[in-house]
């Protein structure tokens, strides 16, 4: 008997084409003798649809056998989900990044129609989207960072000089602006002066209500996979060089210009250390499956974590398949482990 498994991908964050790029490889990947596979689309603007739509968001794949025609199910996603004739999936693979996919929306509701799912649960992925509330839980369990503040868009708006006097009193130039609920380094910029600040505060707003202002700092940035439930493994070390002034969504999807380094040249005493924050913060969160915990790395080897993302970009050439292929997982086992690992989870919740 094949395993029912349906994708969920698309989905109406900022990160949208990301997904669409991951669930082609990822069916491309996945043995059809094994998987019957059900894909659901996400529109952009939050549409449910089964059927030859996807055909056209995955036209490279040929092998695919979809469930049935051109259902269009707007706003229907329970009724797309529950088990009838046609689906009773054995497990979801939401792969979805950022808000509304990746932040335990979409998880809450896999627990509501009690399905098994791979990655992480309702409270990891939400508390991982929201890098204040990250950041929050790995400064209480001591995880070393950088110094951060938050603002709310209401309270920048009322008095927008006040916002600006405080990070600069706190925090100082240089520093990094970002959405709170985001990924792929859309909405952040990196600024060095009152100008640059005024702009930055404008555009993370235009993704989010919450933003957080960060201390930058000069460091190398290494990422490590971690892989597990409640007793989590760590890939080799990755580091990215960026050939911009930080890692952007440029960077990341459209220039190819970014090396990855992997293994990372990095001490053993470097990498113990990551390897323990990097276990430690998805404890702090209470993660599942899988995270990339991406790290600051100066060069007198102080080690501090930047974020963990509880759906990392998944397509064969992103970090964290590279890195977990580097520690001897090739991309079609690590898909087959992470299923494994949602299976095994939603047995040890029964
Ligand atoms: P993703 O989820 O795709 O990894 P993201 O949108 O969550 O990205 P971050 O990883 O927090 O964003 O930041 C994106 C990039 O910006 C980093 O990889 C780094 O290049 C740069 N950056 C972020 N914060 C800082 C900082 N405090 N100091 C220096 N550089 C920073
Ligand atoms: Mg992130
Ligand atoms: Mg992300
Ligand atoms: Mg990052």
């Amino acid at each position: 008997m094949k395993t029912k498994l349906c994708l969920l991908y698309g989905g109406k964050s900022a990160e949208h084409q990301v997904s669409l790029q991951t669930a082609k490889a990822v069916i491309q990947a996945l043995s059809l003798e094994k998987y019957e596979i059900h894909p659901i689309y996400i529109t952009t603007d939050g549409q449910w649809v089964k059927g030859p739509i996807l055909t056209q968001a995955v036209e490279s794949v040929q092998a695919l056998q979809f469930t049935k025609g051109d259902e269009i199910v707007p706003n229907a996603m329970m009724s797309a989900l529950t088990p009838n004739e046609n689906t009773g999936y054995d497990v979801v693979f939401p792969l979805l990044h950022g808000p509304n996919g990746e932040d335990g929306t979409v998880q809450g509701m896999l627990e509501l129609l009690n399905l098994p799912y791979v990655g992480n649960g309702v409270l990891a992925s939400a508390a991982g989207m929201d890098k204040v509330i990250m950041k929050n839980i790995f400064a209480q369990a001591g995880l070393p960072q950088v110094k951060y503040v938050w603002s709310l868009r209401s309270t920048w708006e009322a008095d927008p000089h006040s916002a600006y006097r405080y990070v600069e009193e706190e925090l100082g130039y240089p520093c990094f602006v970002k959405p709170a609920n985001l990924g792929s380094s859309v909405g952040i910029s990196k600024c060095t002066n009152r100008e640059e600040l005024e702009a930055a505060y404008k555009e993370a707003f235009q993704f989010d209500r919450k933003i957080i202002i960060e201390e930058g700092i000069i460091a190398r940035e290494i990422e490590i996979g971690v892989l597990g439930n409640d007793h989590p493994e760590c890939s080799v070390a990755g580091e990215i060089l960026p050939k911009t002034a930080f890692y952007d969504y440029k960077a990341k999807y459209e220039d190819g210009d970014t090396a990855l380094i992997i293994p990372a040249e990095i001490s053993e005493t470097v990498y113990a250390k990551m390897s323990d924050i990097a276990k430690m913060a998805f404890k702090a969160l209470d993660c599942s499956g899988l995270v990339r915990a991406d790290f600051f790395v100066s060069d007198e080897g102080k080690v501090l974590i930047n974020e963990v993302n509880t759906m990392p970009g998944f397509t064969p050439v992103s970090m964290f398949p590279l890195l977990w292929k580097h520690s001897g997982v090739e991309y079609p086992e690590l898909i087959e482990r992470l299923i494994q690992l949602a299976l095994e989870r939603y047995e040890e919740k029964q």
